[in-house]
């Protein structure tokens, strides 16, 4: 089977309202690829998600960048699974490295993160990746299969997950990983799925890449067999993420 390559934009902790309208405005006005060819999740800070989704054309998605753990209740700052659905946000990102790191999550609160998610309908974008350190010391298969490993502990259908591959030492450095070297992680991540939770989901779960893409690398990388997507952090808030949205381009569409 063909997987949908999938595009998704990381705002992170960034905007005002002036600058949203004009990102919005932006994306709106961008021809991309139609929905049969890429699917495409946005993710703007909380505080930003109602009025991103009220004036954004639709086929882009939402996604929230984090939730929390379980039912929601008394957990100051803490936005919940429920919340998002109650919104109408379809898709959820967990596991980011930089929550990872400066949050402290570990893989066990992420898998947490994940399952709850999944079972409340949302579907889940799972960052994994290996730091400068773990790289060095050819550590990268086995971190990045350990993170994945905590989430199929507790996960049985993967059709809601996509996984992004982050490594940490290219995010928001401007250092993109080769394309050579993200084929091989994702080869070996999907060899490592097909052995430890099953050949369908090996072949049908989309393993995005995530790390200083720029619509110079994009084509390159996208290019690869495994490579199904990106995860963009600094280029989403730019007009370059239109060029990253074509990146693998067949048709192209504009909807305002
Ligand atoms: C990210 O935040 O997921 C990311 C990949 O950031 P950047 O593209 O800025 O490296």
């Amino acid at each position: 089977m063909t997987r949908k390559f999938f595009i998704g934009g990381n705002w992170k902790c960034n905007g005002t309202v002036d600058e949203v309208k004009k990102i919005v405005c932006m994306l709106n006005g961008g021809e991309v690829p139609c929905p049969n060819h890429i699917e495409t999740i946005i993710s703007p800070p909380f505080i930003f998600i109602p009025m991103v989704k009220s004036c954004l054309r639709t086929d882009f998605q939402i996604a929230a960048q984090n939730c929390w753990t379980k039912k929601g209740g008394a957990f100051t700052g803490e936005i919940s699974a429920e919340m998002l659905k109650n919104l109408g946000v379809p898709w959820v990102i967990l596991g980011h490295s930089e929550r990872r790191t400066l949050m402290h999550e570990t893989d066990q609160v992420v898998a947490e993160k994940v399952e709850y998610a999944l079972s409340q309908g949302l579907k889940v974008c799972l960052c994994v990746g290996e730091s400068l350190k773990e790289r060095e010391c050819n550590e990268t298969a086995q971190v990045v299969s350990r993170q994945v490993q905590a989430v199929a502990a507790r996960v049985g259908c993967w059709a809601n997950v996509v996984i992004a591959y982050e490594p940490i030492w290219a995010i928001g450095t401007g250092k993109v990983a080769s394309p050579e070297q993200a084929q091989e992680v994702h080869y070996n991540l999907r060899k490592w799925i097909d052995c430890h939770i099953g050949c369908q989901v090996a072949q049908d779960i989309r393993i995005i890449y995530g790390g200083s893409v720029t619509a110079a690398n994009c084509k390159q990388i996208g290019g690869q067999p495994d490579v199904d997507g990106f995860l963009v952090g600094g280029a989403s808030l730019k007009e370059e993420f239109i060029e990253i949205l074509n990146a693998r381009n067949t048709h192209t569409h504009k909807t305002c």
